[in-house]
């Protein structure tokens, strides 16, 4: 069998599974939902991250409080047998694995092993080591890196899985398998199977590992792209010493291992997530061949309840086929605006049980959720709150559900969260406005059916695809989004859902703050309120082509069979 392995540093399976942060962790898991539906032969490694990325709670003035989020490994994967090691900072770090199998709509099963260092074997100080998602300093990511890069191979070969066609990168913290794998064929090309041969990892031979690897990068935001000091590589990253001094002149310029480089260098297909996203690649890495496959959700995962029932009622089989949602245009409106009520009843109950706020479902409600970072523009809407409350006044009433982990390291993405609370209390007369803690898989299913306008204001370039507009259209709800990311492809203005600014494919970075402000309050005023509260039919019609046009295309299974005929299987 001709494996795919997939090598990700987070993935987002079950909303009790706290091993990932955000899109990244979730495009992964619906990577393997695919997986397992169409049959392919993929495999997923990771990390177990014990105690998970963190648990969120906000205290009254908005500041974002971070606890242990450790979670029941043993109850929810299950162990396996091998084991395998790699070195770090001169010792010899054990590891053992945890299966979870993602099953396909036909019962086919996609593993995902889960990488675990804290074995008794291992020292104090090695244990830790896979507990937390994105935690500690640059140090401990070095070595998650290598626990997955290296380690991940050494997993692999361990579990019996010699024929792997391509390893895929899911972005750069993978970066280090291209390193396992030119040492695999240094042993295989001078048959020396003792540990000596490390040193022999050439420049030449990481090239060599070129035709089975694929990389995927995520952001062209600076903090996304990993990049270790020499000093800190040369202390952790033992196990290849010597070939870091041979291929730092290589891959290290400037004194730093940079594994977007790395990644870049020694793949054969090298992918952004959204086409706008490949053009800014190509800008930023101008001597690569780059491509684009635009990012897809699982339709079966994100289909809120009453949607997949009507969808099983009117579009039998859509979850193999996807692309037959289009089919949705036959499917009365009525049936589609009843499937929402549904949904957002549903949401407007958990809002107002956990808030008492008192939300009403028959008030036009606006979602907006994702990672709390400050390109992102949470408070767009806010720019000018005279002007919001003035609309709502003119257009009719307004409700706004927030949500959003910020990274405890990111004060911005903290201020963010703040300012929204206290726009929430100065409003409170005006606008009901929540701020949900703990955004994760189960929270995102609700807002993302539930409301009814996404609302998306990143900066521009800066959002590579975005991936939640994905899930709100296969629902029915459109979209109120800044031209970026893959609503370059999915807006049809007036038809799938609204544009917020111009679409700057000059791709002149500029502060668009104000003039993207302006528009928002424009498209609401004039256009999407009215339509929302005076012409229902209307509104419905959008609702409709956003799940007819946009929901069969972008899909998680049109993702992935791009992949296969781009990258995996050329
Ligand atoms: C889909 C999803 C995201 C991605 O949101 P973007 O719109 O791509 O920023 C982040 N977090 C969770 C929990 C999600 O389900």
């Amino acid at each position: 069998m001709d494996y795919i392995a997939y090598f990700t540093m987070e993935i987002g399976l079950e909303e009790a599974m706290r091993t990932y942060s955000g899109g990244l962790g979730v495009l992964a898991g619906d990577t393997a939902r695919a997986a397992a539906d169409l049959e392919i032969p993929m495999i997923v490694v990771t990390l177990v991250y014990r105690q998970g990325y963190f648990r969120q709670r906000i205290d009254t003035a908005g500041t974002q409080i971070e606890e242990p989020a450790s979670w029941p490994v043993a109850d929810l994967l299950q162990k396996v047998e091998p084991h395998c090691s790699v070195e770090i900072e001169g010792r010899t770090v054990e590891l053992c694995a945890w299966k979870y199998d993602v099953k396909g709509v036909n019962g086919y099963r996609v593993p995902v092993y889960f990488l675990d260092s804290s074995l008794e074997k291992n020292s104090a100080q090695d244990r830790p080591l896979t507990d937390y998602l994105y935690g500690g300093d640059d140090r401990y990511r070095l070595c998650q890196e290598i626990i997955l890069g290296v380690g991940g191979v050494k997993m692999l070969r361990a579990l019996g899985y010699h024929d792997i066609k391509r390893f895929h990168m899911n972005e750069g913290h993978a970066a280090l398998l291209t390193l396992e794998l030119a040492y695999e064929l240094g042993v295989q090309a001078w048959n020396l199977a003792y540990e000596p041969v490390r040193q022999v990892v050439t420049p030449e031979l990481v090239h060599l590992v070129k035709p089975k690897c694929v990389f995927t990068t995520h952001t062209p935001v600076p903090a996304g792209h990993d990049k270790f000091s020499l000093d800190l590589v040369h202390r952790v990253l033992t196990g290849y010493h010597g070939a870091f001094v041979e291929t730092e002149k290589e891959f290290c310029p400037g004194g730093v291992l940079d594994m977007t480089s790395l990644a870049l260098d020694n793949s054969h297909y090298i992918n952004g997530v959204a086409k706008r996203h490949g053009k800014v690649t190509r800008q930023m890495f101008s001597e690569y061949k780059i491509d684009s496959i635009t990012n897809g959700v699982h339709a079966a995962t994100w289909a809120s309840r009453p949607i997949a029932e009507l969808f099983d009622r009117r579009i039998p089989g859509w979850r193999e086929d996807n692309s037959s949602l289009r089919y949705a245009l036959r499917i009365p409106k009525r049936e589609i605006w009843e499937a929402h009520r549904q949904a957002k009843q549903a949401l407007i109950e958990q809002v107002n049980a956990i808030s008492s706020i008192g939300m009403d479902p028959n008030v036009f409600t606006l979602g907006f959720a994702r990672r709390a970072a400050v390109y992102k523009r949470a408070d767009l809407l806010f720019s000018d709150v005279g002007r919001l409350t003035e609309i709502t006044a003119r257009s009719g009433p307004l409700q706004i559900i927030y949500a959003g982990k910020a990274h405890p390291h990111d004060q911005g993405g903290k201020d963010l969260i703040k300012r929204i609370f206290q726009i929430k209390e100065m409003l409170k007369d005006k606008i009901r406005i929540v701020y949900l803690e703990e955004y994760g898989i189960s929270l995102a299913k609700g807002l993302t059916a539930g409301v009814d306008l996404w609302l998306n204001t990143p900066q521009p370039p800066l959002e590579a695809s975005g991936t939640s507009g994905m899930k709100a259209a296969l629902n029915g709800v459109p979209s109120l989004s800044v031209l970026d990311g893959w609503w370059v492809e999915g807006c049809i203005e007036g038809v799938t859902g609204w544009a917020v600014g111009m679409d700057d494919s000059a791709l002149e970075y500029h502060d668009t703050r104000a003039e993207d402000a302006q528009s928002l309050y424009n498209k609401l005023e004039m256009i999407i309120i009215p339509m929302f509260y005076g012409e229902g039919e209307k509104y419905a019609d959008v609702m409709r082509n956003a799940i007819a046009l946009n929901g069969s295309f972008f899909n998680a299974e049109r993702m992935l069979n791009q992949y296969v005929a781009k990258a995996y299987f050329k």
